[in-house]
């Protein structure tokens, strides 16, 4: 269970949570899809909540492309997503290659805690959403809330959570619904 009226900031994972994810990594601007729903739920989640990302990029990393790509991708992001006029109040990636070994990726917590920071916050009042199981174990470990989304990566990590007792929803646009007025 999730005490949302607690709740002040929710931390979205960004591939396969607000744009569809690709094994083949997003790389550029035009891949960048998101998911039915998932924008105009960010903008309800305005209402109530700061919401903040926190995303591994590992693409940079490995060179598939660069931060600048990184940045035109979330200024499409903010562009679409001013369309329906919500904002993302902050973004953490990591840029790192798996082999850096650094100290940001997940399920490592300091995106996380990095956040808590910025909006001066206690673990207890964020949730993370995610769809890996970097993001689970990276909410256990922050000890924060999670919510796993079955969009993206979501039903394997759903398999790799068996018998785990894990928040589960279908999308970002149901986690919304669920949580009501
Ligand atoms: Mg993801
Ligand atoms: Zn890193």
């Amino acid at each position: 269970m999730i005490n949302w009226s607690k709740t002040k900031a929710v931390i979205l994972d960004r591939d396969g949570v607000i744009n569809h994810d690709s094994d083949q990594y997003i790389k550029s601007v035009d891949e960048w899809i998101p998911i039915a729903g998932s924008l105009d739920a960010l903008s309800q989640l305005n209402k109530k909540f700061k919401v903040a990302i926190a995303t591994n990029q590992s693409g940079i990393g490995r060179g598939y492309y660069d931060e600048p790509v990184l940045e035109a991708m979330h200024q499409k992001m903010h562009k679409l997503l001013a369309e329906k006029n919500g904002h993302i109040d902050h973004i953490e990636f990591c840029p790192h290659h798996p082999d850096d070994g650094c100290e940001c990726r997940k399920p490592k917590t300091l995106m996380l805690q990095r956040i808590a920071e910025q909006f001066d916050l206690d673990p207890s009042e964020m949730v993370f959403i995610g769809d890996s199981l970097s993001d689970y174990e990276c909410a256990q470990a922050f000890d924060c809330g999670f919510v796993l989304l079955l969009t993206g990566k979501g039903l394997k990590t759903l398999e790799k959570l068996a018998g785990k007792d894990v928040v589960i929803e279908k999308s970002l646009a149901k986690l919304v619904e669920s949580i009501g007025q």
